[in-house]
Order: structure tokens, then sequence, then C-alpha cells
């Protein structure tokens, strides 16, 4: 199959859109990371995603809407407080970056829920994803646009290194805003954190007026035959084939292991600005302290040094605040839960 890689033009959004209602395949921006997206009430098509990624069956999709009326079929009638819950979260956050898991309705392919009785749904804010969901005129059902298991992309460039000749078109929109995945929240009893990203669990909270518990899935590897509330949760994730190892302590400690510890072929995966202080070669992902810029920086970062040929990487821990976390959890994953104290 031909990769079309295409500026995100009015025709090319027309084209993805005809594309998408035959049930075929394209990948779409977003303000968090590039998207494979398809006809959420498509299992053909969808099918077709999970075969693109390579991604386990057993892993549901976020259906992509652009107004609450989509949200109508998707998910079940809302019970009281459920639906209150909702309309709260929506008022506050949508269109943006945050998922809402909810009991599922008739109006959307199994495919999407992986066997479950519930679903994930996301407004999107990005320009591109809204007009192509309108472009199609149904939910869209879209998982980043990376081979299972590696990075989310954040550029076309990166959608086309992993998909190229496995889908017939990328739209192009430029560099993401978010550059991690979207929050995830289950309201399918206690509201709960399953995935953290750009709006945080503290936001969550005081626009539900409850506290959200954080499943433990974030932090922690699950044990042998756990089970997890986010299936993707459970699967090794976001990972360069560099071999990454977080380092928690200062930048005087971490410039001491590096030098100790370092061969050839290891990099250091630093905070911007620290490059002259350490003693290997550096791949930076934002500055200390902004956990934004850090989110925005991490993908490609961790491309990067793939692309750089590291063997390994030593990598600043970032803070656990705020969108912290999700720079954190993410980064956890792709170390496979190696982390060294200092
Ligand atoms: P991605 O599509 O790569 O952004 O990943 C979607 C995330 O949402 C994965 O971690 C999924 O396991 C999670 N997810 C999707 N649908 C559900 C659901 N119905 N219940 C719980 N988690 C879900
Ligand atoms: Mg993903």
């Amino acid at each position: 199959m031909q990769t079309l890689v295409t500026p995100a033009s009015p025709e090319a959004i027309r084209q993805a859109g005809q594309l998408l209602r035959q049930g075929q395949i394209a990948a779409i921006p977003t303000e968090t990371v590039y998207g494979i997206a398809a006809d959420a009430q498509n299992g053909g098509a969808v099918g077709k995603i999970f075969a693109a990624k390579g991604r386990p069956q057993d892993n549901p999709l976020i259906a992509h809407i652009d107004s609450l009326a989509m949200l109508d079929g998707l998910a079940a009638p809302l019970p009281d407080p459920l639906a209150g819950q909702v309309q709260a979260l929506a008022a506050a956050f949508w269109p943006g970056p945050l998922t809402v898991i909810l009991p599922r309705g008739p109006a959307v392919a199994d495919e999407v829920c992986a066997g479950l009785d519930t679903v994930a749904v996301r407004m999107p804010s990005h320009p591109v994803a809204r007009a192509v969901i309108a472009a199609c005129g149904r939910p869209l059902a879209a998982p980043s646009a990376n081979r299972s298991g590696s990075p989310s992309p954040t550029t076309a460039a990166d959608v086309l290194a992993d998909m190229d000749g496995r889908l017939p078109l990328i739209l192009d929109g430029g560099a993401c805003e978010v550059g991690v995945e979207s929050t995830v929240v289950t309201l399918v009893g206690a509201p709960t954190l399953l995935r953290p990203g750009f709006i945080t669990r503290e936001q969550l909270a005081a626009v539900l007026k409850t506290p959200v518990a954080l499943s433990p899935a974030i932090l922690e590897k699950l044990r042998e035959g756990e089970t997890a509330r986010s299936p993707g949760m459970k699967y090794k994730h976001y990972a360069p084939r560099a071999e990454v190892t977080i380092l928690q302590g200062g930048l005087e400690a971490f410039a001491a292991y590096a030098a100790a510890h370092g061969r050839p072929g290891d990099y250091c995966l630093c905070f911007a600005g620290e490059q002259a202080s350490l003693p290997l070669p550096c791949v930076a992902y934002g500055r200390a302290g902004h956990p934004e810029e850090q989110a925005r920086a991490l993908f490609r970062a961790l491309r990067a040094l793939d692309e750089a040929g590291a063997v390994r990487a030593f990598a600043r821990c970032p803070g656990q605040d705020g969108v912290g976390l999700a720079v954190y959890n993410r980064l956890l994953r792709a170390a496979a839960f190696r982390v060294v104290k200092l």
C-alpha cells in the first residue's frame, strides 16, 4: 500500500472523511498525539487499526466525537448523578485532552470496546481532528498512530516512520501541542484516574467536587495475573529501542552516575540546558520544572534516541505533580519501570 502524507488542507480533510466513510483508516493530528482513525461504528474498519498498529485485540480504543449529540448511542442513557458529572466535565474540559469512560451504548462497534461493557469517549480540540470527524459524520475510533509498544508520534514524520505502507493517508497538521495522550478518567464506579495527562487529577476533582482515586497501575507494574482497569496499562509501552533507566536525584549525582557507569553508545535523556554539565551525549526533553514543556518534547526525544543509535539512556526524573504525573507515567513505561535512586 502507498502511504500519502499531505498537508491538512480542506480538500485533504474532505478526502479523509470520504475514506473513513468507506471503511478505510487514516492518520490525523490531534492536540495530544497523532491518531489512526476509523469509523467507530464499523467493526471491519476498526479491525484495520489493530492490524496496522499490531495492537493486542483486548486493548480498547477511544471514540472521538465533535459534539455532545454524538454521545447518544455511543454511551448508554446516563442515570443521575453520572449525567451531571459528564455534563460538568464536558463543560470544563471539552473540547480538549480528556477521555471519559462510560457505560457503552449500541452505536459503537464491539472492536472499539474490546469486549468491555464500557466505552471511552473524547471530544478533541484540534481543528483538523474536528473537521475530519465532521467530514465523516461519525464518531472516530483513534488510538495513537504508532506501532504498538513504540513512543506515540507527535509529528507526521514520526507517523510515517512507523506506518509507511500500512495505511493510505497521513494528514500533516504540524507538531502536537500537548504531546502526551489524553487523561483517562472512569465514571463507572467511584471516579478514578486511569491514565494521567494534561488535564490533572486535581482539576478533575475540583470540577467533580469529589476526590478522584488514582489507579495503582499508573505508578506500579501490575503483578502477574492482576487485571488492569484500563487494559492499555498492562503492556510495555512508549519504549524506544534504547534501554532507558530513570535516575532519581539531583543533577550533580546524575552527572556522577553517568560518568561512572557510561559506556560508548550511552546517552543522557536530560532537561534542556543541562547538556554542558553532563559527561555523555545528550537528548533533552524540555526544561526542568516545566512539565507541560516536558510532555510536549518527551516522545520526540525518545524517538531521537533511537535515531541517534543510543544503546542505553540515563533519564532525568521529572516531578510528579500536575502534568508531571503524565510525564513520569510515560517515562516509567519507556524505562520498563527501571528506576535507580541516587
Ligand atoms: P490510546 O488509544 O493509545 O490512546 O490508548 C487508549 C487508552 O484508553 C488505553 O490505555 C486503553 O486501555 C484505554 N481505554 C479505552 N477504552 C477503555 C475502556 N472502555 N475502559 C478502560 N480503559 C479504556
Ligand atoms: Mg497508544
